[in-house]
This record gives structure tokens, C-alpha cells and sequence, in this order.
């Protein structure tokens, strides 16, 4: 049977885009469709504005330190609508790298919607056909909102960087990475901000200690960190909305931020009628090749709902590539992935949280919490933390946990370490860069605790 494309991909976020281009460089023809904009949720409405706007709001804190070191700073506010042009003007030109990428690869573009009618057909919105010996699905995910009366007036992610104009207040609903990272970004700009969280603690399923510091931060920082407290529901108030919480505290606010979860955008793909199987999520359900129950058909990213982050989909990306076009079947590997979540103070982080680790194995946590030089300096009472996490049997370093400035920048480097297996002593053996924070992975000697 001959077919019109090698490879048809759906979806021109991080993952469908390196799939595409890798997978023409082995000489495959390749199409994509992609009907919203090229780069997908990391470029347009996720990593990249929002890692741009955690730069601007921590220039508030940076002003005051300089202060504090001698400056005379004359701040004036933050022009949201001159940093947004600037921001849009940036996303646009990335949106543009992203397409001579494909063009230049020799990746057919349809700027449309796509749905599969069979297991090798794809048929475009414009009503167009095409063949393909194998398709990849990369549509990724979306936002949601909870389910609560009034939610629907509520903003999501993806709506932040477009506003008019900053709100006064917000309410940011939700205690993971993305209302975390929010709560820090409006607070630093100038927003006063409020956030329910329904648990104990927010950033659940990080390490205990890591997550407590910086809620103890948000807080101090001026985020009114509401715990075990959610919305009920939200009417239109004189300006913004009127929130009745579980507390009963009925509060007023310009914007209510949900910043509740994601799900994979698998929605009138056709998936189901051809047998591909769903999870309970809505997910595609992949082997560990990227392969779904249909055997032409592959999905990668954030619409498998295995780990939900942009290099992640890459690799996945490229070991689809390495299976399908290179006679190489790769797995893909999911250990020991590090990753940070940019609030003030950042977590960088990667292998077992402390309570995950005990409940598998005999361990030792080193840790140390210390006021670092630069803000102690200015005044600043905020402490930055360290944790190994150490198996007592092996003495493989099992988890590295950062509370600090930079932090996604220095697991980066500890997650080599890590991922090569290097024990508490092969940390010891290097030698510490002076005077820095990171300096303290490799000079706690004694655990704080054993269990
Ligand atoms: P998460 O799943 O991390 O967090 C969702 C939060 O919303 C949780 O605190 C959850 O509470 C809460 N929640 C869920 N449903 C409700 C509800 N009905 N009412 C109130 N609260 C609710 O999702 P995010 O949207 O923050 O992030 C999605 C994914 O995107 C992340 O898992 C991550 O993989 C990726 N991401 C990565 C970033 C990075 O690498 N820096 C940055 C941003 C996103 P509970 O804990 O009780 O379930």
C-alpha cells in the first residue's frame, strides 16, 4: 500500500514539531497540522511568557535589594501593557523560528484542525484527505475549570498573558505548579493576592520540607495563602466577582485565577471509533514505545498524561523517532526527571521526596536551611535549603532537593550526578565552589535524620 506521508503528526507544540523535523532528517516524508499557533502551550501559553514574566516581577525584590547595597533606585511601576507588547512581540518571533524549523526540514504545514477517519488517514477541517503509514498524535493539554457555579467568569493560564490591564486583587485557586508560580509572578508585579488551596499544603507530592519553606516565603513574601480553603462559587460583584469560599469569608476580587489542573486535549479526534484506548483522564494510552492500541498510531506529551512537561515530550519526540524511523526501538525513559518550579524562592528538584524514599527504604537526609549571603546582606530574613536524600543500603543519593534562587539552574547539574548513580560520598569528593549556596551539596557531613 503507498501512502501520501512516512508520517503525519497532529499537534505543533514542543513534541509534534521535534518529532516532525527529526523524522524528516531520516529522509521520511512528513506532514503537520496544527490549528492554533506553532510552539504549542510551552511557547505560546506556558514556559516561555511565563518564565519572561517571573524575570519581571522579580525585579521588585531586585530594586529593593539594590537599595540595600548602596543603589539609589527610582522605581517607578510596572507598565504591564509595555512589558506585554514586548512579551507578544517575543512569542511571535519564537512562533516564527518554529515554523521556518518545519519548513526547512521539509515538513509539509496544514494551518487547520485534524481528526483521524481511519487507522492511517488523516482528514483536515478544509475537508482534504491524507494518508500516512504512521500518525502521531501530539495535541497536548488544556486547562480546566472546576466544576462550581460561576467558574466559567474565571480566568485560566492561558488568559494571563493576554489582559488588558493587571487587576488590583486576585484570587488564585489551586496549590500546584501553575497557581504557585502565579500567586509569586502577580504578587512580585504589584497585584495583591490571595490563594485557596483545598489541602493541607501546597505543591503536593513534593518534598514535605522543600514545599513548607516556600509556602512559609509566599507567605511572608505577602500572598494570603489560604489552606484548606476552596471556592463555592463566584457571582459578578460592583467591580470583579463576589467569592463565597468553604470558610464561609465572603471576599470580593478584580480576577479569580483557576489554576485547577489540566486535561489532554483528545476531543473529537475520532479516537474512539478506531479502538485506541482512553484513560480515565481522557488520555492516550501508550506503550512504553509511545504506541497506542492501534499499531500506526503513536501519541507523546502532555496527551498520554505521563509526565507533563516540555522536555519530556521532546524526548519522547525523539525515541519515537529513534523506534519507528531508525530500526531502534527506545523506550522512553521516565527516571529521575529534574525539574523546578519557578516561584520565589525557586524549587529545583529531581528523584524521591524524603516521604517517599522512607517508605521504600532505610535512608539518611542531609539538609541545611541557611540565610543566603546576597538578600542576608540587604536585610532580608528568607533562607534558602539544601536536601540530599540517601539510601542507607546503597548510599546512592535518592533525592536532591533546592529551595533557592537559581534552584532550577543547579539541579540541572545535580541531576547528572544522579542520574549517574553518584553516592553521598561521591558528592563529598567534590570539591565545594566558594562562597556560593550550592556549595553546601557537598559539605554536609552529619545526617540530620535516619529512618
Ligand atoms: P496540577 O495538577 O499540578 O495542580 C492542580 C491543582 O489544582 C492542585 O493543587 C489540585 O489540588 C487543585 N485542584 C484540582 N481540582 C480542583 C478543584 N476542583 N477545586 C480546587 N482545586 C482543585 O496542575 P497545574 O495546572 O498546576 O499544572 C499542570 C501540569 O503542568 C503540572 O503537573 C506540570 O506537569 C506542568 N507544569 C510544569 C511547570 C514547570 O515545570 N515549572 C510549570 C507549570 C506547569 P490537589 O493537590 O488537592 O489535587
Amino acid at each position: 500500500m503507498t501512502f501520501d506521508y512516512d508520517l503525519f503528526v497532529i499537534g505543533g507544540g514542543s513534541g509534534g514539531v521535534r518529532a516532525a523535523r527529526v523524522a524528516a532528517a531520516t529522509g521520511a516524508t512528513v506532514a503537520l497540522a496544527e490549528e492554533s499557533r506553532y510552539g504549542g502551550t510551552c511557547v505560546i501559553r506556558g514556559c516561555v511568557p511565563k518564565k519572561l514574566m517571573v524575570f519581571a516581577s522579580e525585579f521588585s525584590v531586585e530594586m529593593q535589594t539594590a537599595q540595600a547595597y548602596g543603589w539609589t533606585v527610582h522605581a517607578g511601576g510596572f507598565d504591564w501593557p509595555a512589558f506585554r507588547g514586548k512579551l507578544h512581540a517575543e512569542l511571535d518571533r519564537l512562533e516564527g523560528v518554529y515554523r521556518k524549523l518545519l519548513k526547512d526540514s521539509g515538513v509539509e504545514t496544514f494551518d487547520v484542525r485534524a481528526r483521524l477517519s481511519d487507522a492511517h488517514t488523516v482528514t483536515l477541517s478544509t475537508g482534504e484527505s491524507y494518508t500516512a503509514k504512521h500518525i502521531l498524535i501530539a495535541t497536548g493539554g488544556t486547562p480546566i475549570r472546576p466544576d462550581i457555579p460561576g467558574a466559567e467568569r474565571g480566568i485560566v493560564s492561558d488568559d494571563i498573558f493576554n489582559l488588558d490591564t493587571l487587576p488590583r486583587t486576585i484570587l488564585v485557586v489551586g496549590g500546584g505548579y501553575i497557581a504557585c508560580e502565579f500567586a509569586c509572578i502577580l504578587n512580585g508585579l504589584g497585584v495583591a493576592v490571595t490563594q485557596y488551596y483545598r489541602g493541607a499544603q501546597i505543591l503536593r507530592g513534593f518534598d514535605d520540607e522543600a514545599r513548607g519553606l516556600v509556602s512559609e516565603d509566599m507567605i511572608s513574601n505577602g500572598i494570603d495563602v489560604k489552606l484548606g480553603t476552596n471556592v463555592q462559587s463566584m457571582t459578578p460583584g460592583d467591580s470583579g466577582y463576589i467569592v463565597t469560599p468553604t470558610n464561609g469569608d465572603e471576599k470580593c476580587f478584580d480576577q479569580v485565577f483557576f489554576a485547577t489542573g489540566r486535561r489532554p486535549q483528545t476531543e473529537d479526534l475520532g479516537l474512539e471509533d478506531l479502538g485506541v484506548g482512553l484513560g480515565r483522564n481522557g488520555q492516550i494510552e501508550v506503550n512504553e514505545y509511545s504506541q497506542t492500541a492501534v499499531p500506526s498510531i503513536y501519541a507523546i506529551g502532555d496527551v498520554t498524561d505521563r509526565v507533563n512537561l516540555t522536555p519530556v515530550a521532546i524526548r519522547e519526540g525523539m525515541a519515537f523517532v529513534e523506534t519507528v524511523f531508525k530500526g531502534n526501538p527506545t523506550p522512553v525513559d521516565h527516571d529521575l526527571i529534574p525539574t523546578a518550579i519557578f516561584t520565589q524562592p525557586e524549587i529545583g528538584t529531581v528523584g524521591l521526596s524524603e516521604e517517599a524514599a522512607r517508605d521504600i527504604e532505610p535512608v539518611e537526609i542531609y539538609c541545611t536551611a541557611f540565610k543566603p549571603m546576597k538578600s542576608a546582606f540587604a536585610g532580608d530574613t528568607g533562607r534558602v535549603m539544601m536536601k540530599l536524600v540517601v539510601s542507607q543500603a546503597t548510599r546512592r543519593v535518592l533525592g536532591c532537593h533546592i529551595v533557592a534562587p537559581g534552584a532550577g539552574e543547579m539541579i540541572q547539574m545535580a541531576g547528572i550526578a544522579i542520574k549517574m548513580g553518584a553516592t553521598k560520598e561521591d558528592f563529598d569528593r567534590v570539591c565545594a565552589v566558594h562562597p556560593t549556596m550550592s556549595e553546601e551539596l557537598v559539605t554536609m557531613k552529619t545526617p540530620v535524620r535516619a529512618g
